[in-house]
Order: C-alpha cells, then sequence, then structure tokens
C-alpha cells in the first residue's frame, strides 16, 4: 500500500523517517515530482530503478538540501561549477559533476560523474534535510511515461510500489530540470529546462548543445532516450511560423476526423479558440506567449488528453528561447519522430 500523506510537518517527518530507513518516498519539487530514495544506499538505490522499471544505464540525480552537503557526493566544484550554484541554486539546474567516494556507482549507471541538484521546493528541502541524506530522486512515473506533476499522475504510475506520496499540490514549473555536464572542457548542455540557456550562456559564456538538446542528430546521453515522456496516442508535432502551424493543424486535424479518426488537440489557448469548430478533443496550453504557463501545464494537459484516447495528438512547437527550448525538447521527444516543417 502507498500511504498519501499532506506535506505539513508530521507528513514532512514520517517521509523523512522512511527515506533514511532505505524506503521510497515520492515528493513535490518546481519541477515535477521526484521518486526519492537514501542516495547513499545501494539497496534503496536498487529500489528507485525497480519501482520505476528504469534501465540500469540511465543515471539518477542527487537532491541535496544544503550546499555544505556537496562533499558527501562530489570533490570540490571548479569555479564554473561555483559560480553556478551560487547564481542558480536553489533552482531547477542539475549539474554533472565528478562523482564522490561515497556514492554507490548505480546512482550514475557506473560513470565518473554524478548529477546534482538543489531544488528550489520548500518541501522538498524540508524532506531531504530531515531524512539527513542525500536523496536520488528521478522523475517519479514509470519508466517511459510523461513525469509527473501532481501526487495523483504520481498514484496512477506508482501507486502500491512506494511506500509514500508527500502530496504538496502541483509543480510549478511542470518540466524536468536542466541537465548541465561540467566533466568536460566546455560545459555541455544535455536537456534544457527551467533554466535557459541563455541563462547559462550569459554565466559562462560558451555553452555547447550535447545529447538531445544537440538535436535529432546530437548524440544520444544515457537516459535520453528518442522515446521518452510518450503518450499512448500517437503525436504529431508541426514546426514553424505559428499561422503556418495552424493551417497544418486544421488541414491535418480535418482529414483525420473525415477519415473517421478521434483528433486530439494539445495546442495553446489563441489556436484553441481558432480551432473550435472542429470536431476534436482540444487541451489548450494556456497562451502561447507565456511558454512558463504552457510548461506548467504541459504535462497534465498530455495526460489528461492520452487518458481519453484519441487516435492522433496534434502539436506545435512555441519557439526556442528561455523555456520554450524545454517544451520543444519534450514535443518532439513525445512525436518520436513524427516531427513535420510547416
Ligand atoms: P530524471 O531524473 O528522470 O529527470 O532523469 C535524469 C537524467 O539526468 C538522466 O536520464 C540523464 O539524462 C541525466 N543524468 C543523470 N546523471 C547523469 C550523469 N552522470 N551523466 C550524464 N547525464 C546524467
Ligand atoms: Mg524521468
Amino acid at each position: 500500500m502507498t500511504k498519501i500523506l499532506p506535506a505539513n510537518p508530521a507528513g514532512i517527518a514520517e517521509s523523512a523517517a522512511t527515506l533514511a530507513l532505505g524506503g521510497l518516498v515520492a515528493f513535490p519539487t518546481e519541477t515535477v515530482y521526484g521518486l526519492g530514495g537514501d542516495a547513499l544506499s545501494p539497496a534503496a538505490v536498487a529500489r528507485i530503478f525497480a519501482a520505476k522499471g528504469r534501465p540500469a544505464a540511465d543515471p539518477l540525480i542527487i537532491h541535496l538540501a544544503d550546499q555544505a552537503d556537496l562533499p558527501r557526493v562530489t570533490g570540490e566544484l571548479s569555479p564554473q561549477a561555483a559560480l553556478l550554484a551560487r547564481r542558480l541554486w536553489p533552482g531547477p539546474l542539475t549539474l554533472v559533476l565528478p562523482r564522490g567516494p561515497a556514492v554507490p556507482r548505480s546512482v550514475s549507471a557506473g560513470r565518473e560523474t554524478v548529477a546534482v541538484r538543489l531544488p528550489a521546493h520548500p518541501v522538498a528541502r524540508a524532506l531531504i534535510a530531515a531524512a539527513g541524506t542525500p536523496v536520488a530522486a528521478p522523475s517519479a512515473n514509470r519508466f517511459g511515461h510523461t513525469s509527473p506533476t501532481s501526487a495523483a499522475h504520481v498514484l496512477a504510475d506508482l501507486g502500491g510500489r512506494i511506500d509514500i506520496v508527500l502530496d504538496g499540490g502541483p509543480a510549478t514549473i511542470g518540466v524536468e530540470s536542466t541537465v548541465l555536464d561540467l566533466s568536460g572542457p566546455v560545459p555541455t548542455l544535455l536537456r534544457p529546462g527551467g533554466v535557459s540557456l541563455e541563462q547559462l550562456r550569459e554565466l559562462l559564456g560558451e555553452v555547447a548543445l550535447g545529447g538531445r538538446a544537440a538535436g535529432p542528430g546530437g548524440q544520444i546521453s544515457p537516459g535520453l532516450l528518442d522515446r521518452h515522456y510518450a503518450p499512448e496516442s500517437a503525436l504529431h508535432l508541426c514546426l514553424g511560423a505559428p499561422d503556418a502551424c495552424r493551417v497544418w493543424l486544421r488541414e491535418r486535424a480535418a482529414a483525420q476526423i473525415a477519415a473517421g479518426r478521434r483528433v486530439g488537440l494539445l495546442v495553446p489557448d489563441e489556436d484553441a479558440a481558432l480551432l473550435a469548430d472542429l470536431d476534436a478533443d482540444i487541451e489548450p496550453l494556456g497562451p502561447g506567449d507565456n511558454p512558463p504557463a504552457v510548461a506548467g501545464r504541459l504535462y497534465a494537459a498530455l495526460r489528461a488528453l492520452d487518458a481519453r484516447h484519441p487516435d492522433i495528438i496534434l502539436a506545435r512547437d512555441l519557439g526556442e528561447s528561455g523555456i520554450a527550448r524545454a517544451i520543444l525538447d519534450r514535443l518532439t521527444r513525445a512525436a518520436a519522430g513524427r516531427v513535420h516543417r510547416c
């Protein structure tokens, strides 16, 4: 049985005690819900992989409550890492750093590096501090599913497989953290997220694009598999200027409807209004000129649409600046190659 606890002091204390004993607790962060276990316990780490059905080759992110705990998981910070830690932590930025000797190899899938983050969410921070140990926490979903942004999403995927879900309300940013690899000669963005490429370049100068951030031709880094964040229904993504995309969405949706297929539209509010006459299932994502709001709704909308089992889901991109780059990355992965340039 999985217990659902409110994120009050008693709920946090019970969750922390469960983590300290090697149990699994899903908890809210500002990005998405994480599935936490004691990062320094190989048995707890093994339970995380088992509960998610996550391949052992896909490394976990370690979450800390305080920078003072960094020596427990990594060596001395390089000047670049120290600068980012000072300016952007706590927050949605994960740094790939040299792995400290106390960290089990399984956490980082056998690599000499480890991914570390200080979440900004007060419940996450209180929980990790009370547990008294670094907490390994991938997103709290079954492997390959959409990341959870609410306690209900976590239960739908992991109910019965973990000890506790700490319910702290919806996650606000809505997409996973930015992952930046600082282990090589040039800082490399492996996954776009809540901290933007622009912010990183302002602080560091050169930042290379790696992993999926490099685009479809880029080298795949661990865990950044193409079919990830995938809905059950086939998602088709249109890339291009908003007007051209709207024409494509209308034509494509109309043709599918005429062929007797059920169409889901995952589109910004203004498109939802323009396409409202179609006999389609529309999930408005918020104003297209407000990508942070769209990021916040993206996964809940994707899950809601998917639960109604349309034959096809149509979506479009919102550009590449700021958090729109992360939205584009997640939609591209959900589309698993079904990308159309308009
Ligand atoms: P999740 O916690 O589910 O949001 O996914 C964590 C992701 O961070 C992994 O899938 C990897 O892409 C990335 N990551 C974690 N640790 C490392 C590492 N040591 N080196 C490179 N990427 C990593
Ligand atoms: Mg994940």
